[in-house]
């Protein structure tokens, strides 16, 4: 009889007939892509239409939860007041002239790190914007702080941390989908574990954001300066100094971060001049 031939089910190496388990996988693949197509949402601040993964009060919770533990995995808050006080007076002043009086949803708070050897910027989503030291004493200018602290700025506003788990959620599967979705919106976080906390951060330090992210990040970051009356051309500098620092003994990180530094300042130089077609005003802080 046919039917004795088959082995029966309890036999086989896992119990469920093979047409079960892609059953079940393909459930999974299409409660993810469902998953990421209903995470599409407006940008409050630049009112296009992206796939994310948090919302803004999620984005918030997060980087306000994993703030200290990026500032331990750079040596902490770096025991200068009036240096911190700078890059706090610098981003500031981007925030309130920058944006034009617009309200913005996130409560920014830039940090300096006291790592020395690792050349970088770094912004977690919801406003939680890092500077490591190294990165800090290189820089020559006030206007060269404003145009890291405005690219990081830039990030932020264009949520491309939000994004980028949009699409790790899409391509990796659920596990961070089941933790997220479970955080309720009155108590954004309430899902956030210590291993979320743990991933954000890594996926911050490890991210390589797209041509694309960095490019609009730059131009946020001339926009910015421009509007807060610094010269924007602090910002090709500013790619100058990260090259250099690739280039020698210290880390590069900020170039597998932040790619092309080179291939940017070209860019950086058109959108300058796009935005200022008879020449940088001579009064804009170098
Ligand atoms: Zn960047």
């Amino acid at each position: 009889m046919a039917l004795s031939r088959r082995s029966p089910a309890g036999l086989r190496p896992h119990g469920r007939l093979p047409g079960a388990r892609s059953f079940v996988g393909f459930l999974i693949a299409v409660v993810a892509l469902m998953g990421y197509f209903f995470s599409r949402s407006t940008n409050p601040i630049t009112g296009q239409s992206q796939h994310v993964a948090l919302s803004v009060d999620q984005e918030i919770a997060l980087g306000l939860q994993s703030a200290p533990e990026m500032a331990r995995q750079f040596g902490g808050e770096l025991p200068d007041p009036a240096a911190q006080d700078l890059v706090d007076r610098v981003g500031r002043r981007l925030l309130e002239r920058g944006f034009e009086g617009a309200t913005l949803p996130y409560p920014f708070e830039f940090h300096l790190l006291a790592d020395d050897k690792v050349v970088n910027a770094f912004a977690l989503p919801g406003g939680q914007i890092f500077i490591t030291s190294a990165l800090f004493s290189r820089l020559e200018t006030e206007g060269q702080l404003a145009g890291v602290l405005g690219h990081e700025i830039g990030h932020v506003v264009e949520r491309h941390s939000a994004q980028h788990m949009a699409k790790a959620r899409l391509t990796q599967g659920l596990v961070g989908a089941i933790a997220v979705g479970a955080s309720d919106a009155e108590n954004p976080s309430a899902g956030l574990t210590a291993a979320m906390i743990a991933q954000a951060v890594g996926s911050v330090i490890n991210m390589k954001y797209g041509r694309d992210d960095e490019l609009e990040s730059d131009e946020w970051g001339v926009k910015l300066m421009a509007r807060a009356g610094y010269d924007p051309r602090a910002q090709v500098r500013v790619m100058e100094i990260l090259s250099e620092a690739g280039g020698g003994a210290g880390a590069p990180e900020f170039l597998s971060t932040h790619p092309d530094p080179g291939n940017r300042i070209e860019r950086i130089r058109s959108l300058i001049g796009a935005m200022f077609p008879a020449g940088v005003p001579p009064e804009l802080q170098p």
